[in-house]
Order: C-alpha cells, then sequence, then structure tokens
C-alpha cells in the first residue's frame, strides 16, 4: 500500500513527485503511455521562469525526472487502464494488469492531441498527418508542409517547420490568433520572406493521398473548395483532457476533472484524491501553472494524510 500515488510524468507529475518525496510520502509516479507529456514535444520553451537558455522540453523534463530520481521518487512504466475510486483506500489497475492500492492518489494525466477529423486524416496519421513537428518534423525536411490552428502550439510547430521544410503554410479558421504575440510577430516575419504563407478563414475538409502517403488537402475557402498539394500536414488544434478512466468516480466539467471541491484547492470530490496540470486546466495550461499546480496538489494530499487516521 502507497500512501501516495502519481499518475503522468509531465510537470504536474513531476513536480508532485518532487514535493511528496521531500515530505516523506515515498511516492510512486506511474509514467503513463507518453512519458514527459506533452513538454516533451516542444522544442525550445522561453517562458519557464529563469530558463533564458530556452532549453527544449525534453531537456526540461530529463531535469525535473532527475530532481526526482534523486529525491527517491519510484517510477513505473505503463498507465492505468480503470480505478476504484472510494474515500478510503484507492485501486487502480495498470495496463501489465498489476493492480496498486493507495492512500491518497495525485491525478496529472495531461491531455492529449486534438484532431481534425476531417475525410482521410485517420487513413493518413503516421503517413503525412502529425500532432508532432519536434517528434516527425525531421521526415518533411526541404518539403513542403501545413500546420493548423491558431494558437501557440501551431505558431510553434510552424516556427520549427520553417527551419527545416522548404514552405510552411499555416492555416487558420479564422483571422485573429490565441498564440502568444511574440510567437505571432516571428512567424509574420518568416512571412515576408516568402517561406511562411499564412492561410486565413479557412477550413480543412479532406486529407487525399495516394494510399502510402498524404498528396493534398482540400480546404474550404469561405465556401469555395480548393486543392493544396502538400508532403505533410500537422494538426494544432488543441488538446482534449487524459479523464476517460476517471469519468464514473470524478466530477468532470469537458472532460476536465473539476478541482476545489473538498479541502485544498486540488481537491476533486473524492476525499484523497487530487488534480492537477491539464487534465483538471482549461484556461492556462501552461509548463510553470501544471508544475505550480503539482505542488500543490502533493501539499493537499500531505495535509489529507496528516489530518487522517491513515498517515501510517
Ligand atoms: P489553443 O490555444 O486552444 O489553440 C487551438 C487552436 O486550434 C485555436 O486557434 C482554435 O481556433 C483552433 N481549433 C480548434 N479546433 C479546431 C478545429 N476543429 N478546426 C480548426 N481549428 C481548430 O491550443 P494550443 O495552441 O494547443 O495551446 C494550448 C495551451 O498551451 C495554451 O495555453 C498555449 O498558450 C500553451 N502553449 C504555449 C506555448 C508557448 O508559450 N510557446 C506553446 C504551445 C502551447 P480558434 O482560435 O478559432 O478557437
Amino acid at each position: 500500500m502507497y500512501k501516495t500515488v502519481i499518475l503522468g510524468s509531465g510537470p504536474a507529475g513531476l513536480t508532485a513527485g518532487i514535493y511528496a518525496a521531500r515530505a516523506g510520502l515515498k511516492p510512486l509516479l506511474i509514467k503513463g503511455l507518453e512519458a514527459g507529456g506533452q513538454l516533451t514535444q516542444t522544442p525550445e520553451i522561453g517562458n519557464w521562469p529563469g530558463a533564458f537558455d530556452n532549453p527544449s522540453g525534453y531537456d526540461l523534463i530529463d531535469k525535473l525526472t532527475l530532481h526526482a530520481q534523486n529525491l527517491g521518487v519510484e517510477f513505473k512504466e505503463g498507465e492505468a487502464v480503470s480505478c476504484n475510486l472510494t474515500d478510503g483506500i484507492k485501486t487502480l489497475t495498470l495496463d501489465d494488469g498489476s493492480v496498486i492500492e493507495t492512500k491518497t492518489l495525485i491525478i496529472a494525466t495531461g491531455a492529449r492531441a486534438r484532431y481534425l477529423e476531417v475525410k482521410g486524416e485517420e487513413n493518413y496519421k503516421g503517413r503525412g498527418v502529425s500532432a508532432c513537428a519536434t517528434c516527425d518534423g525531421f521526415f518533411f525536411r526541404g518539403k513542403t508542409v501545413a500546420v493548423v490552428g491558431g494558437g501557440s502550439a501551431a505558431f510553434t510547430e510552424a516556427l520549427y517547420l520553417a527551419s527545416i521544410c522548404k514552405k510552411v503554410y499555416l492555416i487558420h479558421r479564422r483571422e485573429g490568433f490565441r498564440a502568444e504575440a511574440i510567437l505571432v510577430d516571428k512567424l509574420k516575419a518568416l512571412s515576408t520572406e516568402g517561406k511562411v504563407e499564412f492561410i486565413l478563414n479557412a477550413k480543412v475538409k479532406e486529407v487525399k493521398g495516394d494510399e502510402n502517403k498524404l498528396t493534398s488537402i482540400v480546404l474550404d475557402l469561405k465556401g469555395q473548395d480548393s486543392e493544396l498539394a502538400l508532403d505533410g500536414l500537422f494538426v494544432a488544434v488543441g488538446h482534449v483532457p487524459a479523464t476517460s478512466i476517471f469519468k464514473e468516480s470524478l466530477s468532470l466539467d469537458e472532460g476536465y476533472i473539476k478541482v476545489g471541491l473538498g479541502k485544498g484547492a486540488t481537491s476533486t470530490n473524492i476525499k484523497g484524491v487530487y488534480a492537477c496540470g491539464d487534465c483538471a486546466d482549461k484556461v492556462y495550461r501552461q509548463a510553470i501553472t501544471s508544475a505550480g499546480t503539482g505542488c500543490m496538489a502533493a501539499l493537499d494530499a500531505e495535509h489529507y494524510l496528516l489530518d487522517s487516521t491513515f498517515r501510517e
């Protein structure tokens, strides 16, 4: 029986691990399917306070992992596939069939990439369609690609791809962008050189290919269909929280775990269960806010154990 189990190895889960270990809770951290989470796919982080050398997401996660390991956090590969959450002992079943019991649970499962769900997209995933430029951009060096989306992720991906591809289209469904102004300015500067082209008020209708790989997309441009020849399509239209195994037991809001329902800002509707990072945040979704709520979740778990008869 563990005092604290943490699900997820992004900035929220790792920070929770660091704080829980320092509080003597001997936490077990289950890494999840994508160890390190979304941050590992970010080529450059320019807004982690103090890290003005703009480390890659992978490097930052590596340091946080090492920090947690040095403090004695126990790591386990795999993911939880089902759970039984009660106010007493919480039980998790992992994908390798093992069953784990814990007094407190910190959920930091993050979010997964959202796709466009248009004709042909599923067919060409991994054969031209990707949701991660850092992972797959390498295969498109010197080629023509498009990024879909108007948020910071789309702009970060487009900037990276512009450094290795022949041409990058940024396709967005309206004219205004959600992305940070600094990223918009950088990409606009590249568009004056012709390397980047913005296609606005446009929706991707269909992904086409030759059965082996993507060759073009069909765009809806204000009601008019237009075909664009491409080698790769990078989808960056947000994320959906990875919370499906909790939908029977936890209160959710559009899939995000509701917090602040008990004692502590990260408390859920079940005593001893806390949620932090992107699985519980549809507003801020930054690495630093995830880390902050990870810290809060570990403190909330520690306070709960101190107050309860459960501690030993
Ligand atoms: P986001 O900010 O929610 O942006 C998603 C974009 O996708 C929006 O422009 C949205 O359009 C568009 N979109 C959504 N569904 C669509 C669909 N079905 N078809 C076409 N377009 C669609 O998500 P994000 O860019 O992944 O960023 C998530 C969070 O991470 C944000 O808080 C962001 O600041 C942060 N982030 C920061 C950095 C950085 O600081 N460098 C990098 C990456 C991410 P509308 O605008 O029309 O809704």
